[in-house]
């Protein structure tokens, strides 16, 4: 069978290339630490899963939900950014509930990407960008998310032609790979020139709960981002559900209708009973502050190790991921090599991430303490 060529032109999603290099070393009967994929390992905090056993029984749940998620769901989405980041939302038409953040991601250029239009994506970046931008005949347009900028792009970097063809940009903060934090003044600068030139932005808020110092912003606490952007959020990551498939989007009602197009044609909504639990999830936040407390310690104690062992490291601000200088200059993928076959520890290469994140490797702390510890121990040897 051929495949098409827009499925052709995807690159292999990464994550599934590492489980091929992991379980080769199994096999082998290593002890491999898989700092790897970024799924947390604790569970569902134990009241929103109880939540979800009274919502299951309910039969007025076992049917259809409506496209754009529950009234009661989009209402508790406006309380929590309300509480959260003082942002009003409109809870008919500037909410919509997504099997995921990442479906939404997926499904949002093919709202607005004609053949030949660019999407801007950050890089090193979430893989989704890119390909969902190719999925949908787009061409995407790497920014370099450099070092000395703070990981955040400089819209000078972008050629003008390339604006002028820009339908959406997407960023993310609290960065994946490289937990890089923004501030509003950051997020003004993309506001700005996302009205100058006519696109949409839209902004991957999925870490902004794992935070060890000052809340991350939502890019609409911005004047006047609600004109042009949308914000992607997820339960995933904030109360350990990445299993549940539960986010939304929030922000403007154009894009947002446009985006449900899309959806109403392609899925049929959550399961009402997941966006009961989410409810309760967001109502009550049970157990965040726990959570967050856990991973700061994860990231003390994996930088620690790793400055102990020389490693150039900065302490994240949030996110339970660690990005690094690979030493003496070699090669992400080289480093990632080395690390596997020698210390047993499996992380994602910079490159993995798009060609700007070369000379860099990522490690996710989805594990206890102890492994953690033992992994920094392992690095540290080679
Ligand atoms: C994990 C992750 C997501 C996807 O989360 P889901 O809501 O589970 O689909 C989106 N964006 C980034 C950057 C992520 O790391």
């Amino acid at each position: 069978m051929e495949w098409a060529t827009r499925l052709r032109k995807l690159p292999q999603y990464l994550f599934a290339k590492l489980d091929e290099a992991k379980a080769k070393k199994v096999a082998e009967g290593v002890d491999v630490i898989d700092m790897g994929v970024g799924d947390p390992d604790l569970p569902t905090p134990s009241a929103i899963v109880e939540a979800m056993k009274r919502a299951v029984e309910k039969p007025e749940h076992h049917k259809y939900p409506t496209y754009n998620g529950m009234l009661a769901f989009r209402e508790a989405v406006a309380r929590w950014y309300k509480k959260r980041f003082g942002v009003e939302l409109n809870p008919e038409g500037e909410v919509v509930a997504l099997i995921g953040s990442k479906e939404g991601i997926a499904h949002l250029p093919f709202a607005f990407v004609e053949e030949g239009d660019v999407v801007l994506v950050p890089d090193p970046g979430y893989p989704v960008y890119h390909s969902a931008t190719v999925l949908a005949g787009g061409t995407p347009y790497h920014v370099p998310l450099k070092e000395e900028n703070g990981f955040f792009p400089d819209l000078a970097d972008v050629p003008e032609d390339i604006l002028r063809k820009t339908k959406i940009m997407f960023l993310n903060y609290p960065n994946n790979p490289t937990s890089a934090f923004a501030t509003k003044d950051k997020f003004r600068t993309v506001i700005e020139a996302a009205k100058e030139y006519g696109f949409v932005v839209a902004h991957d808020a999925a870490y902004s709960e794992i935070y060890f110092e000052e809340p991350p912003s939502s890019i609409l606490e911005v004047d006047g981002a609600k004109d042009v952007a949308i914000e992607f959020h997820s339960l995933s990551k904030t109360f350990n559900m990445t299993g549940w498939r539960i986010g939304m989007a929030s922000g403007n009602a154009e894009i947002l209708a446009a985006l449900l197009k899309v959806k109403t044609n392609i899925d049929s909504g959550v399961f009402q009973a997941i966006q009961e639990a989410a409810i309760y999830a967001l109502d009550n936040e049970p157990e965040l502050d726990r959570i967050r407390e856990i991973y700061r310690r994860r990231v003390d104690i994996f930088v620690e190790g790793l400055e102990k062992a020389g490693f150039s490291v900065e302490k994240p601000k949030a996110t339970f991921y660690v990005w690094f200088k690979t030493p003496d200059g070699i090669s992400s993928m080289e480093f990632a090599e080395k690390a596997l076959d020698e210390a047993g520890v499996l992380l994602t290469p910079g490159v993995g991430f798009g060609e700007y994140g070369e000379g860099y490797v990522r490690a996710a702390l989805c594990m206890p303490d102890e492994r953690i510890e033992e992994a920094a121990r392992r690095l540290s040897a080679l």
